[in-house]
């Protein structure tokens, strides 16, 4: 509630030596000095003195036993907004501590709300606890909007409600999460008589007019209580008192009636030494007066997220009426109503963010934020960042986004719209070019720059950090490819069909491409194009669906009848196909793909694996699988998502070949190379090309391209080569 006396710079050092003794008071002492001297003049719309507000900012603070920076903070808080002094003058006089502190608490008071939606206030009430890295600027601010809601009564009425729906949207929440129970509660009786004066009014006069009524109920629910833990030997303090407003009102709004009962608006509340008697007071409670089914909550066993502790039970009373009763230690109850700053331990006026208390303090106020991997770093200093894993930043609107930390102008456009990121070249932040690159900060405001001619690129993956981002770029990249594919495979197509004279458009006319599709399990020519362009349908199983069966044995019999069909071109590019896809199928018979049949495999040519070869796959779209060895530099920087487990196939070992190359280098000595083919050939391997260069010092490098089966048979002609004499080395060439 209001102070009735007002706060001077004496009531404030007299404050801070009520629970910090040996504070040294100069700082104190110093900044009032300071902020005197830079506000005198200077006016509030009451007419009176500006300096009134900080210093009953800086009491506030005292009274929720905060350190001396924070009460320093508070005197100081208006002088960079509001007089000449700047931030370096008071890094200089009182140091960085409070000359941070002082910047952040200007900060904040700079942003301004521009929404009420629900999940911008949401946003807001994050994004705030974002900037304010360091909590204590958060209750600097929160001292400084409890006072300005105190003395609201002196601006103009459209005012009165901005800054009120602006408290009960963003401050009012702030509190409560903190567990600053009483400052919650008075700054949302102060809304309510702004918002709704009409409705504050009447329960205020209702309150008054029902006074009588109530003391004389209240006092006869506190003596029979009072007795009754008496006769257990519970000492206790047992109280009652008128609900604040706000949470009157909500409840008339909640149930859709008003109040017209006295007990509707009281709720008792007992305080006792120490847990056990908290238990103990509820059983004789409950003992008493008969509790009310699914109303009794624990809240000492399971505190709130705010710290906050208490043993809430509904029972019914003398007169069949309902009563909220609570129960907690003096201790919770200190909590209850000063919150996060009642945990606080301090260790030579400074917090201690070692103490258990503040530690457990921390962690459950980290509970917001679920997912925060380990709040132990948080606890370096005070300064805490609430939402380190995100950013908050506006569009030029004044709506605020939430992206994940190290999100970049690219994230930003795609949670605008997709059109507005699949089109995005380039961005300005605070009204400058920046690279989308850029990693995006807390506050800024962003402007995309798109261009129709813009298209999202593979690249796009690294720049992003949102999984929307990445899951549109990926989607948009599929699309692209299934389209290259669908045009490959067609042409692919009509190039083969050419060869036999047929034309693919007439067969598309006629339907006979639709049954070949459907003969092939595919649903349309679209995706059998799509399918051959992927390889996973070879070309020349479309054949027999759209050429005569006496053409195909034609062109069977007579292969040389077939090359003079087609031209050169034609010649060159079928051949390339069809060996490419003899290949294909080699390769997919000789690899097992988890759970995917039929795929299109290659070998990275980086690594060239051989059977035996430990082996991972990564799937390309539209180019199915491609194989590296585990130890290939390639593959370990290919992007892990796309990585699928492979295997060789064992029973297509013993047939299928694989082109493996070696160098080896020995002393320049004639028939070496007749030696050294001999000893590979021994093997059981197949020389396809040899080559041999002979250098300067008398050393001569061969160049053997084999066929080999698998990588034992490969080791052995290693090891046969070694053994020879004049050999010095031989090694497997990768690429
Ligand atoms: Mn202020």
């Amino acid at each position: 509630m209001p102070k009735l006396k007002a706060a001077t710079l004496q009531s404030i050092c007299e404050t801070i030596s009520s629970y910090f003794p040996d504070a040294k008071l100069d700082l104190v002492k110093k900044a009032y000095s300071f902020a005197e001297e830079s506000h005198r003049g200077q006016l509030r719309s009451s007419g009176e003195p500006y300096m009134i507000h900080p210093i009953e900012v800086a009491q506030t603070l005292a009274d929720l036993r905060l350190d001396i920076a924070s009460i320093a903070t508070g005197l100081l808080h208006d002088t960079v907004e509001d007089t000449h002094a700047t931030l370096e003058q008071l890094d200089k006089e009182f140091g960085k501590d409070v000359s941070d502190l002082v910047d952040g608490v200007t900060k904040l008071s700079q942003m301004t709300f521009k929404t009420s939606e629900e999940k911008q206030a949401e946003n807001f009430r994050k994004m705030i606890l974002a900037m304010a890295k360091d909590i204590r600027v958060i209750l600097v601010k929160l001292a400084d909007r409890l006072n300005n809601m105190r003395t609201l009564e002196h601006l103009a009425p459209h005012k009165q409600k901005i800054i009120a729906q602006e408290t009960l949207d963003i401050y009012a929440p702030i509190a409560n999460r903190l567990g600053m129970g009483s400052i919650k509660a008075e700054l949302e009786d102060l809304c309510l008589r702004y918002l709704h004066p009409d409705v504050y009014y009447k329960l205020a006069q209702k309150v008054s007019k029902t006074k009588g009524d109530r003391l004389k109920y209240t006092d006869e629910v506190c003596d029979i209580i009072d007795e009754k833990l008496k006769e257990y030997d519970i000492a206790a303090s047992v109280a009652g008192r008128a609900k604040h407003f706000y949470s009157i009102f909500n409840k008339m709004e909640r149930r859709k009636v008003d109040f017209d009962q006295v007990y509707d608006i009281i709720a008792f509340r007992i305080l006792v030494d120490n847990i056990t008697e908290c238990y103990k007071s509820l059983g004789v409670i409950h003992a008493t007066y008969k509790p009310v089914p699914g109303r009794f909550k624990d809240y000492i066993a399971m505190p709130k997220a705010n710290g906050y502790q208490s043993l809430h039970t509904t029972v019914i009373g003398p007169h069949g009426e309902r009563v909220e009763i609570q129960i907690r230690t003096q201790e919770m109850n200190q909590t209850a109503e000063g919150g996060i700053a009642a945990h606080w331990k301090y260790k030579e006026g400074r917090f201690d963010s070692r103490s258990r208390e503040n530690v457990e303090w921390v962690n459950r106020l980290l509970e917001w934020h679920k997912d925060l991997s380990d709040p132990n770093e948080f606890l370096e200093t005070v300064k805490i960042d609430l939402f380190a894993e995100d950013v908050f930043v506006f569009t030029p609107r004044g709506e605020v986004k939430q992206l994940p930390h190290g999100s970049t102008p690219l994230d930003f456009a795609y949670s605008v719209h997709t059109d507005v990121g699949n089109k995005c070249v380039g961005a300005k932040i605070n009204g400058k070019i920046v690279p989308l690159k850029y990693r995006l900060k807390s506050g800024d405001t962003i402007e995309i720059v798109t261009s129709p001619s813009q298209s999202p690129s593979k690249d796009w993956l690294k720049v992003v950090r949102s999984s929307r981002a990445k899951a549109k770029i990926r989607a948009f990249i599929k699309t692209q490819e299934r389209e290259r594919s669908r045009e490959f495979g067609k042409s692919i197509l009509d190039k083969i069909l050419k060869t036999y004279s047929v034309s693919l458009s007439k067969v598309e006319k006629s339907n006979e491409l639709l049954k070949a599709a459907q003969e092939l399990s595919v649903r349309t020519p679209d995706e059998l194009f799509v399918a051959v362009g992927y390889g996973r349908i070879l070309p020349e199983n479309v054949l027999p669906f759209l050429v005569s069966k006496e053409v195909l044995e034609k062109h069977k019999v007579a292969p040389q009848e077939q090359n003079k069909l087609g031209k050169a071109e034609d010649e060159s590019f079928l051949k390339k196909v069809f060996t490419n896809n003899r290949r294909r199928s080699e390769s997919r018979n000789a690899i097992i793909v988890d759970n995917l049949d039929d795929v299109l495999i290659r070998f990275g040519r980086c690594c060239n694996p051989l059977p035996g070869d430990s082996i991972v796959g990564f799937i390309t779209r539209g180019r199915g699988v491609t194989v590296h060895t585990t130890t290939c530099t390639k593959a370990l920087d290919n992007d892990q998502e796309r990585k699928i487990d492979v295997q060789w196939n064992a029973t297509m070992q013993a047939n299928a070949k694989s082109h493996v190359k070696i160098r080896v280098l020995s002393s320049d000595e004639p028939g070496q190379l007749a030696m050294m083919s001999q000893a590979i050939t021994s093997c059981g391997v197949n020389i396809s090309s040899a080559h041999i260069r002979t250098t300067k010092d008398k050393k001569a490098i061969a160049l053997f391209d084999m066929e080999v089966s698998d990588i034992s048979q490969l080791q052995k002609v290693t090891s046969s080569l070694e053994g020879k004499k004049g050999i010095i080395s031989v090694e497997r060439v990768r690429s």
